[in-house]
């Protein structure tokens, strides 16, 4: 393993984190209240995060995740991934800042790689402008998304459209979108991984129909996670995205290079949260003295900064393979530190709470919105008990190929996506 960084990727890290400390974290809690005051239709970004857009990409430092150098930066995984535990000290708002946002980053990605010409010209472009913004649909309500092989909406060819019929929800940043990116089946009759396809929905369309953004734990404002049906949405046939019955190769193009961005950001927000609690520990008197000086203190202190480094290292290996020796061979790395990460943060951001007291629980700090933020990292993009259940999985067929005297071989990876 080799994780020294290149100059131009420690160049721009030291570039972002100048522009976090210098513009974002100044206006952080006022841009988490104007998203919520100021998205709405045909509005994807409140006023303050205007400026900060504009100020970052006169800097140089916009769609710094997009690996093919015709549209952005072209950073490896490990290298953007430096990038992404910068902004994820602020998760909620630095990723919009330097239009490096879920789930735009992942839609323009297959976009890329995947659109025709005039898809690209009509979508990607105006996503990378920054002009537009863009929500990925494939969780339905009735049905697990963990196995998204079960998939019920379905768009069905008729006179040169798709007519899709569905219900989606949880579908991220719908509210101040333009288009949608939706897994619908096209082949019913196909193999279980060959049945669904992915379609270009304006939101706009006839038959698109937000329902409500779904409220998570107490919040409802902001680009949502909404819930859509789509009724009888015609949408033309030059809007499939890829090819028919290529949306679960599409969906886990998403997937890799998504989880370690998710998984960066989470480690930022953790390195955060550890910065918090000891300012706290260290200002804060009780009982005749610092709560630095408290061993249950300093026992949350060490687990967190013992955690968060484990976190961190095992992700950039998860990056480093996946850029030396591509995706499939760095899926169980990926699937550890999906579960990994997301544990890590959790825990870091719970002990800051509570080194905090009341304070923590409040909205004064960003520490409560960050542990709501985050907490959609132990179910979202595959549930921790899925990601488990594939990595023992790979291990089992390892060890039974061992004893069999084959080579080893990994299992099948999960098949899920999502913002
Ligand atoms: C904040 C947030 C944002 C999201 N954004 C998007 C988005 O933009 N687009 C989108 O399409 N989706 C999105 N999702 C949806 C997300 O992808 C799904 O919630 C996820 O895939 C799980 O599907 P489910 O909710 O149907 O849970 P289910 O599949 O019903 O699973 C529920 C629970 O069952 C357990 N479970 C499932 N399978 C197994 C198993 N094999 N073994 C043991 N236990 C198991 C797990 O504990 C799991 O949490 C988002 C979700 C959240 C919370």
């Amino acid at each position: 393993m080799d994780f020294e960084l290149s100059p131009r990727a420690e160049e721009l890290r030291d570039r972002v984190r100048g522009f976090m400390g210098e513009h974002v974290f100044p206006v952080e809690l006022e841009a988490l209240r104007a998203l919520d005051d100021e998205v709405r239709p045909g509005v994807p970004y409140p006023e303050v995060l205007i400026e900060l857009r504009e100020r970052a990409r006169s800097e140089g430092l916009w769609n710094l995740f997009m690996p093919d150098e015709r549209y952005g930066a072209g950073l490896s995984n490990a290298e953007y991934g430096v990038l992404c535990e910068e902004m994820g000290r602020s998760p909620a708002v630095a990723p919009m800042a330097f239009n490096c946002s879920a789930p735009d980053t992942g839609n323009m990605e297959i976009l890329a790689e995947h659109g025709t010409d005039e898809q690209r010209r009509r979508w990607l472009e105006p996503l990378l402008e920054g002009e537009i913004r863009s929500c990925f649909s494939m969780t339905e309500p009735e049905v697990s998304g963990s196995d998204p092989t079960t998939l019920r909406t379905e768009a069905v060819p008729d006179d040169g459209e798709w007519v899709i019929n569905g219900h989606k929800w949880f579908t991220s940043g719908a509210v101040g979108a333009d288009v949608a990116i939706v897994m619908c089946v096209t082949e019913p009759e196909g193999h279980p991984y060959g049945r669904a396809s992915m379609i270009l929905v304006p939101v706009d369309n006839p038959g698109f129909d937000l329902v409500r953004p779904v409220p998570v734990m107490g919040h409802d404002g902001g680009p949502g996670h909404c819930e859509i049906r789509y009724e009888d949405c015609r949408v033309p046939e030059s809007n499939l995205l890829g090819e028919r019955g290529a949306g679960f190769v599409i969906a886990q193009d998403r997937l890799g290079p998504g989880r370690i961005h998710h998984c960066m950001r989470a480690i930022g927000t953790a390195e955060r949260a550890i910065e918090m609690m000891c300012n706290r520990a260290n200002e804060r008197e009780t009982f005749g003295g610092k709560l630095a000086d408290k061993q249950f203190i300093q026992d949350f202190i060490a687990k967190s900064r013992m955690e968060t480094d484990q976190a961190r290292l095992l992700t950039l290996l998860a990056a480093w393979k996946m850029d030396t020796q591509g995706k499939r061979a760095a899926r169980q790395e990926i699937s550890m530190i999906k579960v990994v990460a997301a544990n890590v943060v959790m825990d870091v951001l719970d002990r800051a709470i509570q080194v905090h007291g009341a304070l923590g629980m409040s909205d004064d700090t960003p520490l409560a919105g960050m542990w709501r933020f985050s907490r959609m990292l132990k179910v979202a993009d595959g549930p921790d008990e899925v990601h488990k259940m594939v990595i023992a999985r790979r291990e089992l067929n390892r060890a039974a190929k061992r004893a069999q005297g084959e080579t080893p071989e990994s299992a099948p990876e999960p098949a899920k996506a999502a913002g």
